[in-house]
This record gives C-alpha cells, sequence and structure tokens, in this order.
C-alpha cells in the first residue's frame, strides 16, 4: 500500500488541496450568491477525519497540502488541525503546508499557522480601494484585510497575493497592485475569472479580462521575462526585469497544464475531485466513516479514484457561451 499515487496517464500525485469549510465571512460575487445555503454540519469531516484523510495521502506521497475552503480559518478549532499536521512536516514526509485565504482573521492566527510550520501563504485581494473591495466581496472590509497581510508578514510567512482579473473593475490598477507588492516583497498571482457557480444578474463574459490582455498591458511597463518553472498546476510565471518581481497568470480556463496535473482536491464533505474541469468525484467519507479502525479501504477508495483521474478539462469561452460551465462553486473545491 505503499506506492506512490500515479494516475492512468503516469502524473504523480503530490499534491492535495483540501476545503475545510464551505463557509465564509465574504460574499464575493464571483464566488458566491449573498444568500448561501451551507452544509449542515454532519455533513463536514470532522477535523479528525481531515487528518485521517490527509495523512493517508501524505503516507502515500503527497508532499504538499493546500488548505482552503469558503474561508479555511473562520472553521472553529482549525488550528488544532494545522498544529496535528506539523508532524508530518517535522518527520519530512510533507514537505509544505500551505493556506490561501481571504485574510481576514490573519491578525488572530498568523503567529499559530508559522508556529504549525506554515512558511508561504496565499492572500486573496482584487482591489486596494476601500469601497471597491466592499463591492466585491459584499462582506468584506480592506483594513482588516490589511492588518492581516501584515500580521502574516510579520510572522515571517511569504506572501503571494491572488487577485481575479476583472475588466472593468481592476484593470486600471494594473500597476498600482504591480508596485504595491514590490514595494511589500509580495509575489502577485492574477487569476483568470472561471464560470463557476450561479450567473446571477451579473454577467460574467462582461467581467472577462483575458490575461494574455492584462500580460500585453504589464509588457507596456515592465520588462518580462518567462520563467521556465511550472508548479504543475495552471500557473505560468514571470519576472518583471525591474523589479525583479515574480507574477503570476493563472488560467484556469485553458488545458495546456493538464500534462503535468500533480493535484486532486478534496472538499468539505470528503468528495475527492480528480480535475478542477470535471465533476467526476469518489466519495472517501464513506471509506472513512463505515471503518473508523482501518485506513485501509479508505487507501483503497484513494487508488480507485486516482485511476479515474482524466486527462484533461475542457472549459471553452471561445463561443461566447458559457461552454463547459460548472454547476459548483469554488467555495466548494477550494479554487
Ligand atoms: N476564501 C479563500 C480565499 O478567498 O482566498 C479561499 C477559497 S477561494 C474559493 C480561493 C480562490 O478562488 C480565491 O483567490 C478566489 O479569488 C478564487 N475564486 C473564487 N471564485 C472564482 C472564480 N469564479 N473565478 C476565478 N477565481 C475564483
Ligand atoms: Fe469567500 Fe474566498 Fe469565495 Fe471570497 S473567494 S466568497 S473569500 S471563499
Amino acid at each position: 500500500m505503499d506506492a506512490p499515487l500515479i494516475d492512468p496517464f503516469a502524473r504523480a500525485i503530490t499534491y492535495l488541496r483540501v476545503s475545510v469549510t464551505d463557509r465564509c465571512d465574504f460574499r464575493c460575487v464571483y464566488c458566491m450568491s449573498e444568500n448561501m445555503t451551507f452544509l449542515p454540519k454532519n455533513e463536514l469531516l470532522t477535523l479528525e477525519e481531515l487528518d485521517r484523510i490527509c495523512s493517508t495521502f501524505v503516507g502515500m506521497g503527497v508532499e504538499k497540502l493546500r488548505i482552503t475552503g469558503g474561508e479555511p480559518l473562520v472553521r472553529r478549532d482549525i488550528m488544532n488541525f494545522f498544529r496535528s499536521m506539523t508532524r508530518h512536516l517535522d518527520n519530512g514526509a510533507l514537505k509544505e503546508l500551505t493556506v490561501t485565504t481571504n485574510g481576514s482573521q490573519l491578525e488572530r492566527f498568523a503567529d499559530d499557522l508559522w508556529n504549525a510550520g506554515v512558511r508561504r501563504i496565499n492572500i486573496s485581494l482584487d482591489t486596494r480601494d476601500e469601497q471597491k473591495f466592499a463591492d466585491i466581496t459584499r462582506w468584506g472590509r480592506l483594513p482588516q484585510v490589511l492588518r492581516g497581510i501584515d500580521a502574516a508578514q510579520k510572522a515571517g510567512m511569504r506572501v503571494k497575493i491572488n487577485t481575479v482579473a476583472l475588466k472593468g473593475f481592476n484593470e486600471d490598477e494594473l500597476l498600482s497592485l504591480t508596485e504595491w507588492c514590490a514595494e511589500r516583497d509580495m509575489d502577485l498571482t492574477w487569476i483568470e475569472v472561471m464560470p463557476m457557480g450561479d450567473i446571477g444578474n451579473e454577467n460574467r463574459l462582461d467581467q472577462y479580462w483575458p490575461l494574455k490582455d492584462l500580460r500585453t498591458s504589464l509588457a507596456d511597463h515592465y520588462t518580462l521575462t518567462d520563467l521556465p518553472e511550472s508548479t504543475g498546476g495552471p500557473a505560468r510565471y514571470v519576472r518583471l526585469e525591474e523589479t525583479g518581481q515574480k507574477i503570476g497568470f493563472i488560467t484556469p480556463l485553458t488545458h495546456n497544464f493538464c500534462e503535468s496535473c500533480n493535484r486532486v482536491r478534496l472538499t468539505c464533505t470528503g468528495e475527492l475531485f480528480m480535475c478542477l474541469g470535471q465533476e467526476d468525484n469518489a466519495d472517501l467519507r464513506s471509506a472513512l466513516r463505515n471503518h473508523p479502525d482501518t485506513d485501509e479501504p479508505l487507501e483503497v477508495a484513494i487508488r480507485n479514484a486516482i485511476a479515474l483521474k482524466p486527462k484533461g478539462h475542457d472549459f471553452d469561452y471561445s463561443r461566447q457561451r458559457l461552454d463547459g460551465q460548472m454547476s459548483r462553486h469554488m467555495s466548494h473545491t477550494g479554487g
């Protein structure tokens, strides 16, 4: 059972993204509707169950865990879970424990995260304008997040800012966000908006700002050098020669990264999604709950799931229809 996880296309699965809650203290317009119905508590994996699943994956060769949500840091007692993962860092099986957060709780938790072994953190921030921030997150407040970013850096963590590229919304902040990140020694990654969840009143096609356009605008002001590194995911990186800063571009709608895909995603209810762009998933929760005393059925369920990992996904904006649109919200699979 100790053999590494290799999928049918010879890709080693070394990266697990885990959504620990579907809840959030924000209601970003591209992610959630204002009135969300959240899952009843008994549907959620307990922190002990999350530990069992993550530890099993680590035992099967996963080297990187990213904790996400919903907003991971609003889950009650989540620091206990982080602390319990520290043992895998200590024994060298896990190389990285990291988080994607909206930053609202970091003032409170930055030191605890550092002490649990978190060295790098992704913080989502789409604008540095207070009013626009309140508009896009509906419930979020910018000063609180800025204090969270300060706390993360003060604790010693390397911060990467994740910004969703939205036409007519943060186009005008392309340079000021870049400069702000350079001044604070933070990396910056732009994310192309994805057709997830309800479209609601907002037609997301109107907000679609292709990253190739963003990149062209950036190249008007900076010298961009492509960086060869690949994370096995949808991010591509350039260095801005003038500042030395690394800028990332995440284009989940293109499928040129599937060949090197090294990751799977676990939802807070224990479904394992083998591909961000496809609905196929495997239920790991029953393997856990039906067998409280042994992890063997869980390991079998994981291997069976990985054997079904598809070759690639199929989003397509090109015909100006939301083909390949997913009914899942990002907050469900954790983005
Ligand atoms: N709450 C945390 C946060 O906001 O960082 C973690 C979960 S959130 C779902 C993860 C990332 O997904 C965030 O950077 C968010 O901006 C991004 N995201 C959410 N909905 C998106 C969408 N429709 N298209 C592109 N990115 C999206
Ligand atoms: Fe919450 Fe993150 Fe979704 Fe915004 S993007 S609503 S912060 S889960």
